[in-house]
């Protein structure tokens, strides 16, 4: 029985491209994403081609192309304003250290190249009619919400382990089920991540945490200990995803940094080790350092436990850590029921909406003026001195105008003299 659907709107563009292979006597279809997300009636975000023109002859087809990576056997071609990735049919064969094929061999026949991918669901194909081609049965598993790896799952493992991360990966995009066949080899080969590259891990934990479903991640990664597998040791391994309660709501927090940040408090891990488990995950250095502030306000704040001082403390720990942090870490406690400082929220949120300034630079006063003020030599007293007026000024006990800065100021520096 024939399947077939509406082709969207992307794919439609890429039809001519498609059409010119067909015409020049070759066979050419959707693979990939664009086939599984079509298929699940979900909008597509790039469109691959297959084809079994090799390399040279899609380049001498399409004038505007790129050869993206023609060893792999992909060009890149451009048509009508999009860029499309065509690859020729390929297998691939002996993988070296269980991630990238050593060799990978251009063939004529599109099922070779299916059965070389990871998942059922990735391993559809789609004519230009919209007319499905299925040999793995990946549309069965779509109805049956199902991830399973295209034949033997242990085999699939071996030749790449990263596929263990994107099995993870795609059941929690979709909220499917593992397969228990591929579960099984998930857990039988999981050492093997080790070999994989960090970055490649990253780019795999960074799309569940900022994904749909991070919660249903953290659970299925916790079950299968597979982050304790990585290359890289990473600290916080084997604290992550201990609390699925917890985690299960970190959908409601917008800001993938903030789930980072909410994921490290909740493992209670200590600060060199959430920096030693970003570090090794070769995250970027804003993004680290942005994680990072949020946990830095997180250990300010746990110090104090009076209640007389929290206004100070926070306000303190505002201007240290800046607002962006301060803010990621107040939207964490509002919503982690269990963290100690739940109940202040809104105080807190109050106290950062009213603060009149939380920088230097909004202060009223600047190093210049405070000196020839004071009449002294500018030195490192200024930015002190500055610090101490504006720390007064966030919490409302002076106003930020230039002149009762100064009045202030010179108290002060009488008194210290
Ligand atoms: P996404 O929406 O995340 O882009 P995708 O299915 O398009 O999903 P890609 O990483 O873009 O994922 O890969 C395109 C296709 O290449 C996949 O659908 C799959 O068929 C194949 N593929 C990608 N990575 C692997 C891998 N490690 N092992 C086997 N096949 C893979
Ligand atoms: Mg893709």
């Amino acid at each position: 029985m024939e399947i077939r659907f509406a082709l969207p709107n992307l794919m439609l563009q890429a039809l001519p491209v498609l059409e010119a292979l067909v015409q020049q006597g070759f066979e050419a279809v959707f693979v990939g994403g664009c086939v599984r997300d079509t298929a699940m009636g979900l909008p597509i975000k790039d469109v691959d081609i297959a084809t079994s023109a090799r390399p040279e002859q899609v380049m001498s087809i399409f004038p505007r192309c790129i050869p993206t990576g023609l060893q792999h056997g992909t060009v890149t071609v451009l048509h009508d304003g999009g860029s499309y990735e065509v690859t020729t049919f390929r297998t691939e064969s002996e993988y070296e250290k269980h991630r990238r094929p050593l060799q990978v061999e251009f063939i004529d026949r599109l099922d070779g190249d299916l059965l070389r991918r990871d998942l059922t669901i990735n391993a559809m194909a789609m004519n230009a009619a919209g007319v499905l081609y299925d040999p793995f049965c990946g549309l069965d598993d779509l109805n049956k919400r199902t991830v399973r790896c295209v034949g033997d799952a242990d085999a699939r493992f071996q030749e790449d382990a990263l596929r263990m991360l994107r099995t993870i990966r795609f059941a929690s995009q979709f909220e499917f089920a593992i397969a228990h066949t591929t579960w099984r080899a998930l857990i039988k080969h999981r050492e093997l991540l080790g070999y994989i590259a960090m970055e490649r891990v990253q780019a795999e934990l960074d799309r569940m945490i900022g994904g749909a479903h991070p919660g249903k991640a953290l659970h299925l990664l916790s079950a299968s200990k597979l982050l304790s597998y990585t290359g890289t040791v990473l600290p916080a391994a084997n604290k992550l995803a201990q609390d699925d309660t917890l985690y299960s709501g970190l959908d409601k927090l917008a800001d993938p940094n903030t789930r980072y940040a909410a994921l490290l408090m909740a493992g209670g891990i200590t600060f060199h080790d959430a920096e030693e488990t970003l570090k090794a995950l070769r995250l970027p250095t804003q993004k680290m350092n942005d994680i990072l502030s949020v946990l830095s306000v997180q250990f300010a704040m746990k110090k104090q436990n009076m209640e007389s001082e929290l206004r100070l403390v926070w306000t303190s720990a505002v201007l240290q850590y800046g607002e962006e942090a301060s803010r990621r870490w107040l939207s964490i406690v509002a919503w982690n029921q269990k963290h100690h400082l739940h109940d202040q929220t809104h105080l807190f949120g109050k106290w950062l909406d009213e603060m009149p300034a939380m920088t230097l630079k909004q202060l009223k006063l600047n190093g210049k003026q405070l000196a020839e003020g004071l009449r002294r030599v500018p030195g490192t007293w200024t930015g002190q001195l500055l610090k101490r007026l504006l720390l007064e000024v966030a919490l409302d006990k002076l106003p930020n105008e230039k002149d009762l800065l100064l009045k202030q100021a010179q108290i002060w520096n009488t008194e210290d003299r």
